[in-house]
């Protein structure tokens, strides 16, 4: 059985298998970036970091160990923890806790593996190709590309 997903240097743009690489994104500085955004935005519970205007989250890199290098509070998930998509769901749950998420671009990172028509070359990205007519959310299983 193949992987679901595949996961791609942002630096090199090659695959990267198991033990080679990792997700990664500097704490201190999705710390630091929630911190001025609440500043600027106040108490407001309806505010959001990634829709409010001029908000810049702080970016997860996919990389091989040997391309570019970790931040100094770096929090990392290795490659191979993240093939399947039960796998990057458990993930999303599990991130969901912390503070500093929303400060980043995770959710970003997670459209780029969902939605086929946002053509991302790396990141973590499904290892099969995608039905483009899928509906906006989701996919209507009668669009559904047969599994091998
Ligand atoms: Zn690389």
């Amino acid at each position: 059985m193949t992987d679901d997903l595949v996961a791609v240097c942002d630096l090199c743009l090659q695959a990267i298998a198991d033990g080679e690489g990792a997700l990664e994104v500097d704490t201190a500085a999705a710390d630091r970036a929630a911190r001025i955004w609440r500043e600027r935005v106040g108490p407001d519970p309806l505010a959001v970091f990634r829709t409010t205007p001029g908000a810049r989250p702080v970016a997860w890199t996919v990389r091989h160990g040997g391309c570019g290098s970790a931040p100094r509070f770096a929090y990392t998930i290795a490659v191979e923890r993240v093939r399947s998509w039960t796998a990057l769901l458990h993930w999303w749950t599990h991130l969901a806790d912390k503070s500093w998420l929303p400060a980043t671009d995770w959710q970003d990172l997670m459209v780029r593996a969902l939605e086929p028509r946002q053509a991302a070359v790396s990141g973590i990205l499904p290892s099969r190709p995608r039905d483009l007519r899928g509906g906006p959310i989701g996919d209507r299983p009668e669009d559904r590309l047969a599994d091998e």
